[in-house]
C-alpha cells in the first residue's frame, strides 16, 4: 500500500467528525452505482464523493497546518508511488511524466512542491489526508487506515476496474 488516508491519532471531536466523514464515504462509495448505468457518471460521482470527504476532513488534518498559497511546505505524501486502478493507471499512462528517481510520484511537481495533475488525481490520491498529530503519518499508514481502504477496494474495483498497487508507469 503506497498511498491511502490516515486516520490515526485522531481524538474527541476530531475523531468523531472524521469518523462520520469515512462512513459516509463508504457508503457514497458503495451505492455509487446508483449515479447510473453509464461508467462515466460512476467514476464522476466517485471522484466528486473523494472530493467532498476531503473539504470535510482537511479541516481537521495535520495537512491543515502544512498547506499554504504553495502547497504543502513537504509534500511527503506524494514521495511514493499513488494507488491506482487498471482505469486509473491508462489514464496516468496517457500523461506525460517525470522520469529520473527523486523518490516523489513522477507527477509530482518538484518546483511547486503539489500534484501536478491534480484534477486528475486518482481516488487514493483525493482521500489522503494525514489526520494524527505527527509528520510521521504523512507517509505511514497505520492499521485503520489500511482496513478504511481494504474496505472501500471491492467496490471501487466495481467502477474503476481491478486495483493495481502503486503506480509504476
Ligand atoms: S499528508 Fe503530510 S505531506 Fe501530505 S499534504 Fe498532508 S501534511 Fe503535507
Ligand atoms: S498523483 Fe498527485 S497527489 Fe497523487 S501521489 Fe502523485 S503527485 Fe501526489
Amino acid at each position: 500500500m503506497s498511498r491511502i488516508i490516515s486516520i490515526a491519532g485522531a481524538a474527541g471531536d476530531r475523531d468523531e467528525a472524521v469518523a462520520r466523514e469515512v462512513e459516509k464515504l463508504k457508503r457514497r462509495v458503495i451505492w455509487s452505482e446508483r449515479a447510473g448505468g453509464d461508467s462515466w457518471r460512476q467514476i464522476s460521482f466517485l471522484y466528486r464523493a473523494a472530493d467532498r470527504f476531503g473539504s470535510r476532513v482537511f479541516g481537521h488534518s495535520f495537512c491543515r497546518g502544512e498547506i499554504g498559497d504553495k502547497g504543502c511546505s513537504t509534500g511527503s505524501c506524494c514521495r511514493c508511488r499513488p494507488d491506482v486502478f487498471a482505469y486509473e493507471q491508462k489514464v496516468l499512462d496517457l500523461l506525460p511524466k517525470r522520469q529520473g528517481a527523486s523518490g516523489y510520484c513522477p507527477f509530482f511537481n518538484l518546483v511547486r512542491k503539489n500534484c501536478g495533475i491534480y484534477g486528475v488525481r486518482p481516488f487514493g490520491c483525493r482521500i489522503y489526508f494525514n489526520l494524527a498529530s505527527s509528520a510521521y503519518y504523512c507517509c505511514n499508514p497505520n492499521d485503520t487506515t489500511l482496513q478504511l481502504f481494504d474496505n472501500l477496494k471491492p467496490h471501487l474495483e466495481r467502477i474503476l476496474g481491478a486495483y493495481q498497487g502503486g503506480y509504476g508507469g
